[in-house]
């Protein structure tokens, strides 16, 4: 049994077979996260896990996909009250995509509103980095001190920097979440600003109690199905990758990592 910890089946490109997919998926024994990326899609993401066993939900605006939305946080709020919003997120800072010192300060602006709702709600953080991993880390780290109480905690996911960066997130109690990125061969991975090795030492070096699953679909579907829209049952071919690479079994991959997810979303 997998719990995909971070995908978008509310997305339009499931529009035509949603249904179909969620069913297939249910019933080849994979449970899922619907991750919101903006106020609609967050709001999505709640009618859809509200309907659906197996299915929890997590609220948030994304730090560039929807640089339009004007952040009205009690909107984000109201939602997490739902007993079935179980995250903020996602959410976080993204300089590969959004450059320029305007749009760095309104993504921290944003962000800093969301570490402040998970604090306050107890709700874990599911985070979306790029290219912002000191800052991330500058800005989580001195959460707690901002908000009061523990530091703020959750995952950091579709990891795709070093083992060195990953073990910072670690010692302040997040999780690493992987995705088929991990599939895929050396040269794709180090466009995705990094040295082609570096995934390859994350999976070996990090223990299996700090890692998370996840597909992000529909994007970034991992080999054998590169290229085409993915879904959360692929979920397999990461835990397979995982399981080789770390001379592990798929099962006891599968089962420790569920056990982390639902650890840290309380599900
Ligand atoms: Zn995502």
């Amino acid at each position: 049994m997998y719990i995909d910890s971070h995908s978008h089946p509310q997305f339009p490109q499931y529009d035509q077979d949603r249904e179909e997919m969620i069913t297939r998926t249910l019933q080849r024994g994979v449970k899922m996260i619907c991750v919101g990326t903006d106020l609609e899609m967050s709001k999505k993401a709640v009618e859809l896990a509200e309907g659906q066993e197996g299915i929890w939900a997590s609220v948030g605006l994304h730090p560039n996909d929807n640089l339009d939305e004007v952040l009205d946080i009690e909107e984000y709020r109201k939602l997490l009250v739902h007993p079935k919003v179980v995250a903020v997120g996602e959410v976080g800072l993204d300089y590969f995509r959004t450059t320029g010192e305007e749009n760095i300060f309104k993504q921290k602006d944003r962000f800093i509103k969301f570490l402040e709702l998970s604090r306050e709600s107890g709700k874990p953080l599911i985070l979306h980095c790029r290219e912002a991993y000191q800052d991330m880390l500058e800005m989580i780290s001195s959460a707690g001190t901002l908000f009061g109480g523990s530091a703020v905690r959750g995952v950091l996911h579709s990891f795709t920097s070093t083992w060195e960066v990953a073990q910072k997130f670690i010692d302040l109690g997040f999780y690493i979440g992987l995705n088929g990125i991990i599939t895929f061969p050396p040269s794709r991975k180090a466009t995705e600003g990094q040295a082609p090795s570096s995934l390859d030492e994350v999976i070996k070096n990090i223990p299996l109690d700090k890692l998370l699953l996840e597909t992000d679909a529909p994007y970034l579907s991992p080999i054998p199905h590169r290229g085409k829209r993915n879904e959360s049952s692929y979920i397999e071919f990461v835990a397979q990758k995982i399981a080789q690479m770390k001379g592990e079994s798929v099962e006891k991959v599968a089962e420790e990592t569920t056990k982390n997810t639902k650890k840290l979303f309380g599900i």
